[in-house]
């Protein structure tokens, strides 16, 4: 049987463009490629799914209540919304996560579906194996759900050029894809999909 892939594309929202509450310098950059994977899966009839911070106003996620971060995400506010130049098709399955007051949720596995399906749940219902993931921000929801998809004994692929770092260290980024790659995971480009090259990055 042919291994069945999807993608996955974290946070691409307002608040973590530029501009935003808590902009990824760049982050806006790369929605023009992740927009080129999003046609590629869904002319393949691959599932899509993409996550969103879905913060309530008080969370201990936020600095005022005993976190590292400003508020950022508040459901129903436009920082929560997705960028509008991110194509999502109308299948697009959307993930909300960090809605618990008590928890940061950094990773895709926290977030559910409208229906309260995990992501894990869903992708064994498509009995998909191969997760494509890209979005914001390489060095926290990215690389945190990359390594808990890949804990959960599912093959990741980090799509190089559809990723972007908070880089409050200027390190941090790059440590993040050495630890994917250390857990399993392999790095791609939307050229070395397309060619099906043997040299990825
Ligand atoms: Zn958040």
């Amino acid at each position: 049987m042919k291994v069945k892939k999807a993608l996955l594309i974290v946070d691409v929202q307002n608040d973590f463009c530029p501009a935003g509450a808590l902009g990824v310098p760049e982050g806006d950059k790369i929605i023009p490629r992740i927009n080129q994977y999003i046609k590629i899966f869904s002319k393949n009839k691959l599932p899509i799914f993409v996550t969103r911070d879905w913060h309530p106003k008080k969370t201990a996620h936020f600095k005022r209540f005993g976190g590292i971060w400003p508020p950022h995400c508040i459901q129903n506010t436009k920082g929560a919304y997705f960028h509008p130049k991110l194509k999502l098709p109308r299948k697009t399955i959307i993930l909300s996560k960090g809605m618990d007051p008590k928890k940061d949720s950094y990773s895709a596995c926290q977030a559910e579906d409208v229906n309260s399906m995990s992501l894990l749940d869903l992708l064994k219902i498509f009995g998909i194996k191969d997760i494509y993931i890209g979005g914001l921000a390489t060095d926290y929801c990215v690389k945190y759900s990359a390594v808990d998809i890949l804990k959960n004994g599912f093959k990741v692929k980090v799509l190089m050029d559809a990723i972007k770092g908070v880089n409050l260290k200027p390190e941090d980024s790059e440590d993040a894809i050495r630890g994917m790659v250390r857990m399993g995971a392999k790095k791609i480009t939307l050229e070395c999909l397309l060619t099906r090259r043997k040299k990825c990055p």
